[in-house]
């Protein structure tokens, strides 16, 4: 049966991509050699990691003055590798969850932390409302919580250096990069598998703080390395160069959004309509990206039926996390409209059952 793959992360990925990088392992552009036994300084990755930076810039209409690096280490080794280059004195965060949490959390070990406001009185469903300090080195923002279905949907002004956490929403609309200081995220939500992260952080903002830094530690020599100071993640490149290939073969970023905002309609359209179920963001603060929805009140007993009846019909990965219970569908750039559609046509039929 068709399985339709609505994980969180790692999740699904366009099939061409796929099916690109396994031609590539098996034998890169026929040079006799796989993608994985090579040389991460032969002119043929040179030339793959040059194209995927490219494409960033591309897509993202990134300015003279930043920069785009591939590290490891995931989005969680940046929660320490920006306090660690930028925070000399105090920072802000605004905290929308889990993530955020995790930020915060290795901010502290370098300086003061100050919470701008927080969504936790209410699980999180919301994105509260802040005023950001002017005596900060940064902001720090998650613009989609992957685990409570919220999103920031628009970029905001801010008079600090804005830094966000993009992982699960980056490259599902467009981003206008000048108003943020830098971006980053793990790349297995929207860019590709896990095992690299994007970081597109502007010049001017390092080497302000005052303590000695690592050489791994500091963005200098990842920028002044093009992300070759140690072996880069090549594999993972690969396939996000792949994955990128097809978001531009679909007319960008800008195409995306609005292909993102058709499939979130659908299902928040039946969650909002079929009285079996109902959504856990406030409405002004539902992600595209991940929809979590539980059994309303009246039929809470009937959420193993449901999840069961969805495994049946070929559902993967819709159990909501575990601290928000319920049901969440990731509807990441490569889900399929028809995967949606699935979904939906199965909540209509349960209805139709227990009618
Ligand atoms: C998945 C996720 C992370 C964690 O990423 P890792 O690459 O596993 O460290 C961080 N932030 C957000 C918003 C995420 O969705």
């Amino acid at each position: 049966m068709k399985k339709h793959n609505f994980n969180a992360g790692p999740c699904i990925l366009p099939k061409i991509a796929i099916e690109n990088a396994s031609k590539a392992i098996l034998d890169l552009d026929g040079i006799g050699m796989g993608l994985i036994e090579i040389s991460h300084r032969s002119k043929e990755f040179e030339a793959i990691i040059e194209e995927t930076r490219a494409l960033w810039k591309e897509l993202l209409n990134i300015p003279d003055g930043y920069h785009v690096l591939f590290l490891g280490g995931g989005a969680s080794m940046q929660f320490c590798m920006i306090p660690f280059n930028m925070l000399e004195k105090r920072a802000a965060y605004l905290d929308t969850g889990v993530w955020a949490n995790k930020a915060i959390k290795e901010a502290k070990l370098f300086g003061e932390v100050n919470v701008v406001a927080s969504s936790k009185d209410k699980n999180y469903t919301y994105i509260p409302q802040y005023t950001i300090p002017t005596d900060v080195d940064y902001f720090h923002i998650t613009t989609n919580n992957t685990i409570y279905g919220t999103e920031i949907k628009t970029d905001i002004d801010c008079p600090v250096t804005l830094i966000a956490d993009m992982s699960s929403d980056i490259m599902s609309r467009p981003v206008d990069v000048k108003k943020y200081g830098m971006i980053y995220g793990g790349a297995q939500k929207n860019v590709g598998p896990a095992g690299v992260t994007f970081v597109i952080v502007r010049e001017d903002i390092l080497g302000k703080v005052t303590r000695v830094l690592p050489s791994m530690i500091d963005y200098r020599t990842h920028i002044k390395e093009g992300s070759m100071f140690n072996t880069p993640p090549c594999f993972p490149i690969y396939v996000m160069r792949e994955t990128l290939k097809w978001v531009k073969s679909l007319g960008g970023v800008a195409e995306m959004q609005k292909i993102n905002e058709a499939k979130a309609s659908l299902l928040y359209n039946e969650i909002d309509r079929n009285p079996f179920f109902k959504g856990t963001a406030e409405k002004e603060a539902r992600s595209l990206m991940n929809i979590c929805f539980v059994m309303d009140e009246k039929h809470i007993a009937l959420e193993d039926e449901f999840m069961d009846f969805a495994k049946k019909n070929g559902m993967v990965g819709i159990k909501g996390h575990r601290s928000v219970g319920g049901f969440r569908a990731s509807c990441y750039n490569a889900l399929p409209t028809e995967s949606v559609q699935a979904l939906v046509d199965c909540m209509k039929e349960f209805e139709k059952m227990k009618a």
